[in-house]
């Protein structure tokens, strides 16, 4: 491609940041990284002034910022083409307006919303298309003025030509053809005088000189619209890529009844940008190896709109987890901790930041969980085994354990083994077991099985069957609190 990329990603900052939205910027960005002087323009379309907050505009940048998707333009960085929020471009889309006024391409119309509606419901009663009659689209001057004085205030409609083809080609979906007759006469300016999507959008990417535009599916049936208007203002059409539904895993829209659907929920629940990044990657875009793992540098690379698929991508929950277990692996043990303190301090395991000391003990104990974790906020699923001394046995198997023959032996002399430890590592502590089995054998003639000694001790320890790795975990504990607890289970 010789012609430079300009991309963008323009959001409506009407809510939480949707992963779908995240998915959009971020095919967006790659296509601008990926050719040396390619842009992303980051806009926000606000001109739904009841549903856009401030509070969700800057969740959205944050969340760019977290998942590293940095603007080459746009709001708070500036540009040639801006200002990058559409609320603040009003004059100028009225300039546009103005000549399409002029030009006989767009009308006042005075229809009030009751008979836009009436007319509406009478379509649908005959199985027509609900589309606008064209009422307004050649009024007199004397009618004007009639609905003038009756203190009417007038949308403003595009004069969609008739018997048109409307045709683009989707880099996703490929050649797609519409009738214009199916579009009829679209409100572009409502009577507040502010832009609708349709409008706004093509004037602000002709102006921005933007050349592809990457989003969702679902606003495939607005691109005819988009593309008579890039017509009739004399605009270069940008080549359009509408990229999937995402779907759960049940084949249904992603909903928050399949889970965290935002961006900002996942970074919550300590999931790693590198990791969401990867993620969203593959919702969609199809590498052309087995590959699964893409740092950042090999998406840029690899990434190829001609790889995106037309076919739904399926959000599976399990693969997110394990990307995200894969990038987990590559961090050090105190940045899990962080993220995982904020939910100790929620589940009430900690009131409060641990001091130095006991930050140390906990960045130990994660290093004995961590293999277990898929996000940080699974590390409350563990917590018990460090905060909780006070457990009692209550689960029928663990009981029956603990009332072996042996159980009590074995985990006496486990305890008075500690005891006599003077370096108390779990280096020092994994060889007790084989040590309590050889003690068994020498002594007793009986042969134990290496159940018959993890699985008491563990339980005396924990109150649990399973669990990560014993030896570092009485590590963590230290003396005092290991034989304190074993006690407690003899006891
Ligand atoms: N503001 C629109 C949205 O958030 C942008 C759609 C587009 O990319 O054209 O859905």
């Amino acid at each position: 491609m010789s012609e430079q990329i300009r991309v963008r990603f323009a959001p409506s900052p009407t809510g939480p940041f949707h992963i779908g939205g995240a998915r959009s910027a971020l095919f967006n960005w790659l296509l601008a990284k990926k050719y040396t002087d390619g842009k992303f323009v980051l806009r926000i379309e606000d001109t739904d002034r009841v549903r856009s907050t401030k509070e969700s505009e800057e969740n959205i940048k944050a969340a760019l910022k977290w998942l590293g998707l940095d603007w080459n333009e746009g709001i708070d960085v500036g540009g040639e083409y801006g200002p990058y929020r559409q609320t603040e471009r009003l004059d100028i889309y009225k300039k546009f307006t103005d000549k399409l006024l002029a030009e006989g391409k767009a009308y006042y119309c005075y229809c009030t919303e009751e008979e836009i509606e009436a007319e509406r419901q009478a379509l649908r009663a005959q199985n027509k298309m609900p589309l606008y009659g064209g009422h307004c689209r050649n009024l007199t001057p004397e009618q004007i003025a009639k609905y003038e004085a009756e203190g009417r205030k007038p949308v403003i409609r595009f004069r969609t030509p008739c018997d048109q083809s409307v045709n683009f080609d989707d880099m996703v979906r490929g050649k797609m053809s519409f009738d214009s007759n199916g579009i009829g006469d679209f409100v572009i300016v409502k009577a507040d005088g502010i832009p609708v999507y349709n409008y706004a959008v093509v004037i602000d990417d002709a102006l921005m000189h933007i050349t592809h535009v990457i989003r969702a599916e679902e606003h495939l049936s607005n691109t005819p619209r988009q593309v008579v208007l890039y017509e009739a203002l004399g605009f270069p059409v940008p080549k359009f890529g509408h990229i999937s539904l995402i779907l759960g895993k049940d084949h249904t829209k992603m909903s928050k009844r399949h889970g965290a659907t935002s961006v900002e929920q996942y970074k919550n629940l300590g999931y790693l940008p590198e990791a969401i990044v990867n993620f969203l990657a593959l919702l969609g875009w199809a590498p052309q190896s087995e590959q699964e793992i893409f740092s950042i540098d090999e998406l840029i690379k690899e990434f190829s709109m001609d790889h995106v698929a037309k076919n739904p991508a399926v959000f599976d929950i399990d693969k997110l987890n394990w990307i995200n277990a894969q990038y987990m692996k590559k961090i050090p043990a105190s940045q899990i901790t962080q993220m995982a303190i904020p939910h100790l301090i929620e589940k009430g395991y900690i009131s409060d930041i641990p001091d130095e000391q006991e930050m140390a003990r906990l960045n130990r104990f994660t290093e004995v969980i961590r293999d277990h974790l898929s996000f940080a906020a699974q590390y409350v699923d563990f917590a018990d085994l460090y905060y909780k001394d006070d457990f009692t046995v209550e689960d029928d198997e663990c009981k029956a354990v603990l009332e072996e023959e042996t159980a009590t032996e074995v985990i006496t002399m486990f305890k008075n083994k500690l005891a006599e430890l003077t370096e108390f590592t779990a280096e020092n502590i994994q060889p007790i077991f084989k040590q309590i089995m050889k003690d068994f054998k020498a002594n007793k003639g009986i042969k134990l099985g290496g159940k018959s000694v993890y699985m008491p001790i563990r339980i005396a320890l924990t109150g649990q069957m399973h669990g990560p790795d014993l030896a570092g975990l009485v590590e963590v504990l230290g003396y005092e609190r290991a034989a304190k607890r074993i006690e407690r289970t003899l006891a």
